[in-house]
């Protein structure tokens, strides 16, 4: 369940040491989740995942105003309003000079009026200097709040903190478009959000679903048990498309594919575990031969039974 009550902004959230969303006509209304995140004092991101962002790069319209750009294996999303562009994940340094050309191009003439991080890592949050570089040096940077305490010791002048951040859910209105930033407590990382922009039924959600693909390598800063507990919150969003951070656009059926991975996984793990079998024992013995046709299932489906091995024999 993820029930709002909302909650004025400075209450909430951390703001910018400048002033710039007065300057940007952006207002803020921060709302509060009734369910507290789980503890996870201690967790860190994992580390980047899918280095390789070269390669051609392009944009494409999933809803009105609603876009996907590619940038080779990374994907970043991006909303056009009447009060400016919101865009996510800039990706590298080299990929977001290409999503400037993105939004200029699908949004001439438009201010960027923020820049959001689905989460802390590298892979996809690099890279903001360049937008604001191209579009003003005062576009706000909005993340989930864990985040912030990795990304100042990343110490990276490439991926500046954000100025703005928050703790359950925030929703930001530019012109009459709302875009809601849920955070599901921790997943992959403990500052994952999604984005909704709900007047088009569109979800940008970024490595803890993908589109019909097993999970990355071993599950780099995975949180098991908090994972189960996002996905099913996931599912309580009213979403009808879906743009990943990785893979091709997905539907409701992409993402309850995913559950059901997930569930099956965990159970065939238990099994080996019950059964005695050792961890190399169930990398090697495992199989879901329903998911045999999933992207990189030969390579990394293994690694996600030995990381889920950890896990249960850990618990
Ligand atoms: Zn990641």
């Amino acid at each position: 369940m993820i029930c709002n009550t909302a909650i004025p902004l400075p209450m909430r959230a951390r703001l910018p040491t400048r002033p710039l969303l007065p300057a940007l006509g952006l207002t803020l209304a921060a709302t509060l989740a009734c369910a507290p995140p789980a503890d996870d004092a201690g967790a860190d991101a994992g580390p980047a995942d899918e280095p390789d962002q070269g390669g051609e790069s392009s944009y494409t319209q999933v809803a009105d105003g609603v876009y996907q750009y590619n940038a080779g294996s990374h994907n970043a999303f991006f909303v056009d309003t009447d009060g400016g562009v919101v865009a996510f994940d800039p990706i590298s340094t080299d990929a977001a000079a290409g999503l400037a050309g993105a939004i200029r191009s699908a949004a001439p003439d438009k201010p960027l009026a923020a820049i959001v991080y689905s989460h802390s890592d590298a892979d996809h949050a690099t890279g903001a200097p360049v937008l604001r570089d191209a579009f003003g040096d005062n576009v706000p940077i909005i993340a989930q709040e864990k985040a912030f305490p990795i990304i100042v010791a990343g110490g990276d002048s490439d991926l500046p903190p954000p100025d703005l951040t928050f703790a359950d859910n925030l929703t930001l209105r530019f012109g009459g478009r709302a875009i809601e930033l849920h955070y599901l407590g921790p997943s992959h990382t403990d500052n994952l959000l999604v984005a909704l922009v709900p007047d088009a039924g569109v979800l940008f959600a970024v490595d803890f679903v993908s589109n019909d693909r097993v999970g990355y390598r071993d599950l780099p800063g995975w949180h098991f048990d908090d994972l189960y507990v996002a996905l099913d919150r996931l599912m309580e969003i009213p979403f009808e498309t879906v743009v990943f951070g990785h893979g091709a656009v997905g539907d409701r059926g992409t993402i309850e594919r995913q559950l059901a991975y997930y569930a099956d996984l965990r159970d065939a793990v238990q099994e080996a575990v019950d059964r005695g079998l050792s961890e190399e024992e169930a990398m090697e013995q495992v199989r879901l031969d329903d998911y045999a046709h999933w992207g990189q299932y030969e390579a990394w489906f293994p690694m996600n039974v030995g990381a889920v091995y950890r896990w249960l024999a850990a618990s």
